[in-house]
């Protein structure tokens, strides 16, 4: 399996040579801050103890406090948060964001664990992470895995812990404990804002080239194939872990959603023709749209991709290799630095409102992150303009001279 810590760095090298990065710099660029390690030990539901390992990678904060989600699956590893956080300074700079980047995660298959046992083990995590997070310091959010439940226990330890209010804190929040309305929905309609820009780059925006298909239906995934299906785009395709479902003619979002929610397979639910995931990223489509894990848009698949346009909701879903495979068919991916972004932009509007005390409306929150993602795709467009390369290459450069001149303006490059 590629190492995605590797991949980013390769991302990396590729968009410093762009730009004739001085090679001091681009060795600060790869190093975090910081990288804390911690066993959270808790009392299982029998009264057994058990360790839980997990991670908080603080990447870069030149630009502003860490801000990076906190992820809890079996898969999780050092590395994988290290290209998780890296990613973070990266798109957090893409889209003008003051913060910087940082990413944390559990490795824990939290489908074993009761409700209480999650409970207990989010909190030890807030409470080993006290001293070192912080509005001002770092910010989590939810992952993979993770939702604004995780973030209101996390908050509550926190603040016991400090013994203070501290909103700001994490993101993601339930609305009744300083959340940002828009929220949940925020990265998939990051990614629908860019859809038709993206389309339309490609020459998709001609006669019915409309037809999508998402990998992933959960948070992200759904959201994204919901707005997309509900202005007119072909949803023909969409899986979860355990396979997915196909139908020429378009699937029905809220039936899927349905089934999820009765806790069926979508392979199984009778809603559309079973495929594979393989079958997924190679089927009959327009824009394919990545929206689970890491490394899943392989050279070997790449070659198959039938779509003109790879928005990348998910982080990291695909491999450098599988950058060239597609560059040279000319099949244009929208990067998850800038694709993802939506979810990061909304929680940074969070943040601002628990500094200021506010409350926006969700038109208000809607209508600013349609005026970021689409002010960051210009900014991405105009770079890719100047220097050439992909769209993954032009938003890292860009990222990257940001990133810089902060550091620059510090005297810490
Ligand atoms: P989630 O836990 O809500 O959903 C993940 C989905 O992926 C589920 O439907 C799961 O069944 C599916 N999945 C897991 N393994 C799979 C596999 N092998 N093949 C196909 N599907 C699989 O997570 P999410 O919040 O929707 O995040 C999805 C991706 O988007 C992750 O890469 C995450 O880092 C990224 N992301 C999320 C946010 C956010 O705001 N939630 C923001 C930016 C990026």
């Amino acid at each position: 399996m590629p190492n995605p810590f590797e991949n980013a760095m390769t991302q990396l090298d590729k968009a410093a040579s762009l730009m004739k990065l001085d090679s001091t710099l681009l060795e600060k660029l790869k190093a975090p801050d910081r990288m804390l390690q911690f066993d959270l030990e808790i009392a299982m539901d029998s009264g057994e103890k058990k360790s839980f390992p997990a991670y908080r990678v603080q990447w870069n904060r030149a630009r502003g406090p860490y801000k990076g989600g906190i992820r809890y699956a079996p898969a999780v590893d050092l590395d994988e948060v290290k290209a998780l956080s890296f990613w973070m300074a990266i798109k957090t700079a893409v889209l003008g964001l003051p913060l910087g980047g940082g990413k944390g995660g559990i490795i824990v298959d939290p489908r074993a664990l009761s409700i209480a046992e999650l409970e207990r083990l989010t909190r030890a995590f807030a409470r080993a992470l006290a001293p070192h997070v912080g509005p001002d310091l770092d910010i989590p959010a939810p992952d993979m895995n993770t939702s604004g439940r995780e973030m209101a226990w996390f908050l509550d330890e926190y603040e016991k812990t400090i013994g203070r209010s501290a909103p700001g804190v994490v993101t993601g929040k339930p609305l009744s404990l300083g959340g940002s309305l828009g929220r949940d929905a925020a990265t998939g309609r990051g990614g629908f804002f860019l859809l038709n820009a993206a389309a339309s780059l490609a020459g998709l925006d001609h006669g019915g080239s409309r037809r999508v298909a998402v990998q992933g239906f959960g948070n992200v995934g759904y959201w994204f194939a919901k707005l997309a299906a509900s202005h007119g785009w072909k949803i023909v395709a969409v899986s979860d872990s355990k396979g997915g479902v196909y139908n020429g003619n378009g699937l029905d979002i809220d039936l899927l959603s349905g089934a999820k929610h009765q806790k069926k397979n979508l392979a199984e639910s009778g809603l559309g023709q079973a495929i594979t995931q393989e079958e997924l990223l190679s089927c009959a489509c327009d824009i394919l749209v990545p929206a689970a894990l890491e490394n899943q848009i392989t050279a070997a698949v790449a070659e198959h991709i039938q779509a003109k346009v790879v928005l990348e909701l998910a982080n990291g879903p695909t491999t450098p290799d599988a950058d060239e495979v597609l560059e040279k068919r000319g099949v244009i991916v929208v990067p998850d630095v800038l694709a993802n972004a939506g979810g990061v932009t909304v929680s940074y509007f969070e943040w601002v409102q628990n500094l200021t005390r506010e409350q926006w409306t969700e038109e208000t929150v809607n209508a600013k992150l349609k005026e970021k993602m689409l002010a960051a795709w210009q900014e991405v467009r105009d770079a890719q303009k100047t220097f050439g390369g992909s769209l993954r290459t032009a938003a890292f450069v860009g990222a990257v001279g940001k990133i810089t001149e902060a550091m620059r303006a510090r005297g810490n490059a």
